[in-house]
Parts: C-alpha cells; sequence; structure tokens
C-alpha cells in the first residue's frame, strides 16, 4: 500500500513538473508520466470539500430546475431581469468553483487539474449549465490566465471568478470551424498606436449573448492570429439570434459581429468592462471598448 501511494506521488509530481515545462494546454500532449494508479480514495480533502459542497448545490439548485434551464428562462435579480443560468454561475461563483484555476494572487484557489477534472465531473448532469460555465472558466478565462499580462490579469480575473463578467470565446467564424486559423477577422493598429479596429464576424458562440467580454481570435494587421480582449458592450458589437440547437437547448449559442469595434490597445488596471445595466467605474465612458489584446503566445510581448 505504501508502495502504491508513495508510486501515486511520484506520478502527481511527475505530471506537475510537466505542467511547469510545458504551460496552458500542454499537457494534452504531452507523454503520460508513468506511474501507480490514482483512485478516489487519494483525494486530498481539499479536493472532497470543495466538489461536495458544489455537488450539494448542483442537486438542490441546478438538477431540479433542468426544464427552466433549457427554456433559458429570466428570472428577477434586484428588479432586473437575467437569465436564471448566469444568476446560477453567480451563486456557483459563491462557492469557490470559477476560481479553481485562476492564481491566488487575483483572488482565485489556484488548484491542480485533477480539481478542475473533478469540478467538470460534478457539472456533468446538466449539460446546458456544464456549456455555461464551462465556456466562462475554460476557454473564457484561461485565455488570460496562460497568456494575459499582468495588467489584464489584475484587471479581469477577479471579475471573472466572481461572475460579475461574464466571459466567451470567439474563434470559429463562418468559413473557419476545424481550420480554426483561417479566419478572418481583422484587427488593424490605428495610426497613433492607440487602438485596434475589429473588424470580422464569429459564429456559434457559447455565452453570446450573455456574455459582458470575449476572447476574439483575429489577424494583426492582415498577418499572425492573435486574440484580444474584447468589451462585448462596446459600440460596434453585434449579437446574433440564438441558435435552434438539437441539445444544451439552455446554453447561449449565437453569432458575434464587430464592426470597427475599438480595441484599446494597452490595458490600464482600472475597471472599465461594464456589465450590462451596471455603470463603468473607470475614466472610460460607459460602453465602450475597454479592451486590448493577449499575446497569441506565452513569450510574445504583450500589445
Ligand atoms: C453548440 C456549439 C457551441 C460552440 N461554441 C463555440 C465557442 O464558444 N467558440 C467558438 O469559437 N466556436 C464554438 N463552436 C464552433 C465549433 O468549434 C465548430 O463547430 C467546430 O470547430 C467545427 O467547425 P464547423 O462547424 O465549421 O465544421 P467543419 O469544420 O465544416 O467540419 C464539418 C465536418 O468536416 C470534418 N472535417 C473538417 N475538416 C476536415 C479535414 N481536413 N479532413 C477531414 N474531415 C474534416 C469535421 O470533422 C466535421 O465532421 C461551437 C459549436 C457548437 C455546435
Amino acid at each position: 500500500m505504501t508502495t502504491l501511494v508513495h508510486e501515486a506521488l511520484s506520478a502527481t509530481a511527475a505530471i506537475r513538473a510537466t505542467l511547469v515545462a510545458r504551460p496552458g494546454g500542454g499537457f494534452l500532449v504531452a507523454p503520460v508520466a508513468r506511474g501507480g494508479t490514482f483512485s478516489r480514495e487519494q483525494l486530498s480533502e481539499e479536493q472532497q470539500l470543495l466538489t461536495n459542497s458544489i455537488r450539494d448545490f448542483w442537486r438542490s439548485s441546478v438538477i431540479p430546475r433542468l426544464d427552466e434551464i433549457e427554456h433559458k428562462k429570466k428570472v428577477e435579480v434586484d428588479g432586473k431581469e437575467q437569465p436564471l443560468a448566469i444568476v446560477l454561475l453567480r451563486q456557483l461563483a459563491e462557492l469557490g468553483a470559477l476560481g479553481v484555476d485562476i492564481p491566488a494572487a487575483h483572488g482565485g484557489l489556484d488548484l491542480d487539474k485533477t480539481t478542475s477534472m473533478l469540478l467538470s465531473e460534478t457539472l456533468g448532469g446538466c449539460a446546458s449549465m456544464g456549456a455555461t460555465v464551462g465556456a466562462h472558466i475554460g476557454i473564457g478565462t484561461l485565455p488570460i490566465v496562460f497568456f494575459g499580462n499582468d495588467a489584464q490579469k489584475a484587471k479581469y480575473l477577479p471579475r471573472l471568478l466572481t461572475a460579475e463578467l461574464v466571459s466567451c470565446y470567439a474563434l470559429t467564424e463562418p468559413n473557419n470551424g476545424s481550420d480554426a486559423l483561417g479566419g478572418r477577422t481583422n484587427a488593424a493598429l490605428s495610426a497613433d498606436g492607440t487602438h485596434y479596429v475589429l473588424a470580422g464576424e464569429k459564429i456559434f458562440i457559447t455565452n453570446g449573448s450573455w456574455a459582458d467580454i470575449a476572447i476574439v481570435f483575429a489577424r494583426h494587421d492582415g498577418g499572425p492570429y492573435s486574440a484580444f480582449i474584447v468589451d462585448l458592450h462596446s459600440p460596434g458589437v453585434t449579437r446574433g439570434v440564438e441558435e435552434r440547437k438539437m441539445g444544451i437547448r439552455g446554453s447561449s449559442t449565437c453569432g458575434l459581429t464587430f464592426a470597427d469595434v475599438k480595441v484599446r490597445a494597452r490595458t490600464s488596471s482600472a475597471t472599465s468592462a461594464t456589465p450590462r445595466g451596471s455603470r463603468s467605474t473607470s475614466s472610460t465612458s460607459a460602453g465602450s471598448s475597454s479592451a486590448s489584446a493577449t499575446s497569441g503566445t506565452r513569450n510574445m510581448p504583450s500589445i
């Protein structure tokens, strides 16, 4: 037994070393370390406590409302109508569920991938909410965790982990799905270098209807692909109609069109992305673009 535990711990250490050596999604392509078999009994007390509380919430607050979620019901909160899915997302945030992959320096729990996996497993009982939460904490947040600069992390991560801001990820275009890097959305740097002008169309975006910010992929002045954090309340952003899907109907899937949307070229740590109906706390005017570019690779200087 001691040998098995020792082997499992060595395997965990080897996986951790791999993650450090290959950040971002590198663990997907890294060779699997040799080691003992991991079983649920080896989960830490912290992992069990967190996932048990999330599972209890899921069973008591989400599963009984599956039908309402599938019909994208809206509920009134503080006198405003909000999608039930987003209200539940914010309740989930109160349990710490949205901060599992966020560094402690920005208020997150900074836990391991096993805990992330346990969280995803727990969300499985309601696929629509799973998609909503997954798009927010995964593809909508991790690009900032992995590739954002310090100012971008400081500005967005604390508000993403409470779901004050809801995020999405906009890569797919009408002519580019599997061929993801063939997209045509363009980001042209202004003559004075202060902002980019984003033009293009994205489709099938999970959380598209209710997200406040989007990680948008675009060609950097017609050249290489990069990613931009875009305030979806900016002038020039249009959300398409909801797709009528065969399943996960309670998740939002729609297009986003960017018609010369101004995206600031640098992020200041002052907050300015504005959730619908709230006021901006920054010096920029409410509704103007608060976004800035994230680097496409870890070593690329932030723009
Ligand atoms: C519910 C839902 C949510 C989504 N959410 C998001 C989101 O949040 N953000 C986002 O950016 N995108 C999102 N997408 C888009 C999704 O990533 C794309 O649908 C996916 O990349 C496939 O692209 P496509 O639909 O254009 O299919 P296509 O690329 O046209 O592929 C069609 C078929 O052809 C096959 N095929 C494609 N290329 C080849 C090839 N070279 N050789 C052999 N076979 C090939 C594919 O396997 C597939 O079976 C979402 C899609 C759905 C349905």
